[in-house]
């Protein structure tokens, strides 16, 4: 059901990247926004690899979203901007953290239902979120 996104790159992302878990039914301007949020909450981060469900979804760098969508540049405000908050009626997004209580690999998520949560990519293990 997952076709190859539009907005990632293929492949992962280089050393240090940071890895987003999404639901693998998602749209593009969802990713898009996911990453975004993600590049915003952490200012460290160059890349970002995006997993969609149990495959690997692609990777996209800061530089390309400061590049691709002048409409909503990342890290930057402009008159009107106001202190960021979000519009009504907008689903804010927060990347959570998740961590494999097994190996330590840490990831982002944006969304975690507790009941069914996205395994490790290294061993499987369900994580958990902290
Ligand atoms: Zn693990």
């Amino acid at each position: 059901m997952t076709e190859p996104t539009k907005v990632l790159h293929p492949g992962t992302g280089p050393a240090g990247t940071v890895e987003l878990l999404l639901p693998d039914m998602i749209a593009d301007y969802d990713i898009a926004d996911s990453v975004e949020s993600v590049f915003a909450a952490r200012p460290d981060a160059e890349s970002v690899t995006v997993y969609l469900g149990a495959t690997l979804g692609g990777y996209l760098l800061r530089t390309d979203l400061e590049a691709a969508d002048d409409s909503h540049p990342v890290n930057t405000k402009s008159y009107g901007d106001g202190d960021g908050a979000i519009l009504p009626g907008t689903a804010p997004i927060s990347p959570l953290t998740a961590t494999c209580p097994q190996c330590g690999a840490g990831y982002l998520v944006v969304s975690f239902d507790a009941a069914e949560p996205p395994p490790c990519r290294l061993d499987g293990v369900s994580l958990v979120l902290g």
